[in-house]
């Protein structure tokens, strides 16, 4: 028995169960021990519906039918509802608001439905019935529930029992008794503990064995959040026992050490055509700091779309093309200079960097290049000094191999193997969520001397994630946003309000301005097929606007199944104002920036994550004219309104990164496709204390024994760690 032993070896399975294991991921029986309950019903709340009582809160099991949409009678609101039957009786589950959720359920289903017993008077009698109660598909009854589940306790304790995601085959069920089975063939006797005795002394965390037990058969519902805590603990530690390694060994490696004489910086920073912010000048200043210790930078700028990221890393590479490599000072400046390699995610971003880059550099003797896909560019031309020049795609390679451009900028074209630099000091990497790490390991291996490193990013993530994802990178926030930008008027815009909000907008765009309406997206996956059929979708919403609402104006529209010469034209037309309104999911390119586009519509807002909606409204921040987001949201719980009312007054995306987390499961924001990380320790990130106490234990082993000598267990995760990936 071997916790690596395909599932197979210890239990008869048949094809739907094969299918709906490997589905869940599940081949081993490791993999079985660590899928863990979403939560535990608890056996003594469940009541049979003939035993319910107006304001009981309670979790009722039966079959589901009757199930219709309507307007409810007085306040005109959609409503769905349907019957729930048990042995012992029916009992009405309306919903308001929710008029998907009666597509999504189908007569006969058995359903678990948790919420409050509320009373409606109707002719002559009182009618029970459940008010918006959540409800769970479910194949079986939990063990406990059904025939037996009358026969209360007589230790009046509660039972728990474990919850686990189904897929079809597989029942929650069938999970417990599995995990039960490897429990009796003494599977928890062959695992060792990852984690160091003491650290587990230290915290207070359940040791492995008595963890595994208490996720999945705890007797009481603190021994399962001690279970969980204890996992996400090791999550968190192992990545940051990894990330605190990559940065050690990062702060073993030379670097060219750029000493930069701070009036030369100041002039450079004087010529902008605005005044920088303090935050950018902070960020500037740690950068300069970093550029005079003798190995590379490693630093993670992070600061919301127009917070003016481009002018610090400016500032920056003029630092690093006013220095030349150690003992090479005599050299003319075109030629000894050390580089700059600046990538960008998009043509069309690389492209308006360049044309920045020219004048901001335009005072001094240096070329700057621009490579990407379709064309190369150098500055100075030959012919005008003032001017940049298309040239080939060799010719620029072989002035960048010769060290006679200090600044190249590009797309991912820039680090193609053609494209070598002879004194490569520092990659900046814009838009960096956009890029894989092994794009980025191949930026920072163009050199033989490891090149400064400046990533950028606009996604505001809380505190505790940054510190979590990015442990081996140094942090710069970019708090503040430039002076004198006028805020964003932010709007919730109710049902009866939208036609007047419809002809504040007419007005501006008369005047000139232009809109985006965002719609949610339409690929969603199969499940929630029916959510997205609710949502506004780009292109009937843009016909809708055209026949109904705008007929006068120029309407486009824009999302990720078009091809991109089409999404090209389609921004060209905006950009150049031939088009006044252009709907478009939430693709919206990144960083495009389109000054007369003043306005933004937000469609069915409460589907998307607050930060991503920040992301949406920054595309009206960058103009001189007054800009507005109007919020339309089709549900109008309390939560979608505490979360609007966030959205409409939070200061930056930082504090709606943190609400959004506190609000709702982290890993209904972000889960391991984002960022690598299980939901359940996404969920952990909540707890500020046990990021930091991960992190210092880290810090403080690696910085002893970074090869983890003293630590054969912590040696023995990551080769099995390894192990895994390999084989994947
Ligand atoms: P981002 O951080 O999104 O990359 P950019 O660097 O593109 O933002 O800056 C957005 C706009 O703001 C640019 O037009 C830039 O010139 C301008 N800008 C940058 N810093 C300031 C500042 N301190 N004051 C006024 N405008 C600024
Ligand atoms: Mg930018």
């Amino acid at each position: 028995m071997n916790l690596l032993d395909n599932l197979e070896k210890h239990f008869r399975l048949v094809e739907t169960q094969k299918k709906a294991l490997a589905k869940l991921g599940i081949k081993t029986l490791e993999d079985l021990l660590y899928y863990f309950p979403v939560r535990y019903g608890d056996t003594s709340k469940v009541s049979q519906i003939e035993s319910l009582v107006k304001g009981d809160q309670t979790v009722v099991f039966g079959k589901i039918s009757g199930l219709k949409t309507s307007k409810g009678f007085i306040k005109k609101i959609p409503m769905s509802e349907g019957v729930l039957t048990d042995e012992t009786g029916r009992v009405k589950l309306v919903w308001f608001n929710q008029p998907y959720l009666a597509k999504m359920l189908h007569e006969g289903q058995l359903i678990r439905a948790e919420g409050k017993v509320s009373e409606r008077r109707g002719q002559g009698d009182k009618q029970l019935y459940m008010s918006n109660p959540k409800v769970e598909v479910i194949n079986t009854l939990p063990d406990g529930v059904g025939d037996s589940l009358f026969a209360k306790n007589n230790d009046d304790t509660n039972i728990l029992y474990p919850v686990y995601p189904e897929s079809k085959g597989v029942t929650s069920n069938w999970m417990y008794h599995a995990i039960q089975k490897t429990f009796a063939l003494k599977i928890l006797d062959t695992i060792t503990d990852p984690i160091p005795e003491f650290i587990l002394k230290k915290y207070n965390l359940p040791n492995i064995r008595t963890a595994l037990i208490w996720i999945h058969a705890p007797k009481k519902q603190s021994d399962a959040e001690s279970a969980r805590k204890r996992f996400a603990f090791q999550e968190i530690f192992f990545i940051q026992l990894e990330k605190q390694k990559e940065r050690k060994l990062w702060s073993e490696k030379n670097a060219f050490v750029i000493n930069t004489n701070k009036k030369d910086v100041e002039d450079f920073v004087k010529r902008f055509p605005f005044k920088p912010t303090d935050s950018q000048i902070q960020a500037i200043n740690s950068i300069l700091v970093d550029f005079r210790r003798g190995f590379p930078m490693s630093r993670l700028l992070e600061g919301d779309v127009g917070s003016g990221k481009t002018a610090v890393a400016a500032t920056a590479i003029y630092a690093v093309t006013k220095s030349t490599p150690k003992g090479m000072s005599g050299l003319p400046a075109q030629a000894g200079n050390l580089q700059t390699a600046y990538m960008a995610p998009t043509e069309i971003l690389a492209k308006q960097h360049y044309e920045n880059f020219v004048h901001y550099f335009e005072h001094l003797p240096i070329k700057i290049g621009l490579i990407t896909g379709s064309e190369c560019q150098i500055f100075p031309s030959k012919s005008n000094s003032t001017k940049p020049t298309k040239i080939s795609k060799t010719q620029l390679q072989k002035w960048v191999a010769n060290g006679e451009v200090p600044i190249l900028i590009g797309t991912h074209a820039i680090i193609a193997k053609s494209v070598a630099f002879k004194h490569l000091a520092f990659a900046v990497i814009d838009e960096q969520h956009r890029f894989g790490t092994m794009q980025r390991q191949k930026i920072t291996g163009k050199s033989q001397t490891t090149p400064h490193l400046l990533s950028m990013t606009a996604t505001p993530i809380p505190r505790t994630l940054a510190l979590t994802i990015y442990g081996d990178l140094d942090l710069t926030l970019l708090m503040e946003m430039p002076h004198g930008r006028k805020p964003i008027i932010t709007k919730i815009v109710s049902p009866t309000d939208r036609k007047n909000t419809y002809e504040e907008i007419r007005k501006e765009i008369q005047a000139g301005r232009q809109l985006y309406v965002i719609c949610p997206r339409i690929d969603e996956p199969d499940p929630t097929k029916e959510l997205a059929v609710m949502a506004k979708s780009v292109k009937l919403e843009a016909e809708r606007l055209n026949a109904e609402v705008f007929p006068e104006f120029m309407i486009d529209i824009l999302h990720s199944k078009m091809t991109p010469a089409e999404k090209e034209e389609t921004m060209r037309d905006f950009s150049n104002g031939s088009t006044q309104i252009l709907v478009a999911t939430s693709v919206v390119e990144v960083g495009v920036n389109v000054p007369n586009a003043t306005m933004i519509i937000l469609e069915g807002a409460e589907r998307f994550g607050l930060s991503q909606l920040h992301q949406l409204r920054g595309r009206v921040i960058r103009s001189n004219h007054q800009a507005f987001c109007y919020v339309f949201t089709e549900s109008n719980g309390q939560k979608t309104r505490d979360r609007m009312k966030a959205f409409t007054t939070a200061k930056n995306g930082f504090e709606l990164a943190e609400f959004d987390l506190a609000q709702r499961g982290a890993g209904e924001l972000y889960g391991r496709k984002q960022w690598g990380i299980s939901d359940l320790a996404m969920e952990s990130l909540k707890n500020i204390k046990m990021v930091e106490a991960s992190r210092t234990e880290a810090m403080k082993l690696v910085d002893t024994d970074e090869t983890f000598k003293k630590y054969p267990e912590i040696q023995k995760y990551f080769a099995e760690q390894r192990e895994k990936i390999h084989f994947e």
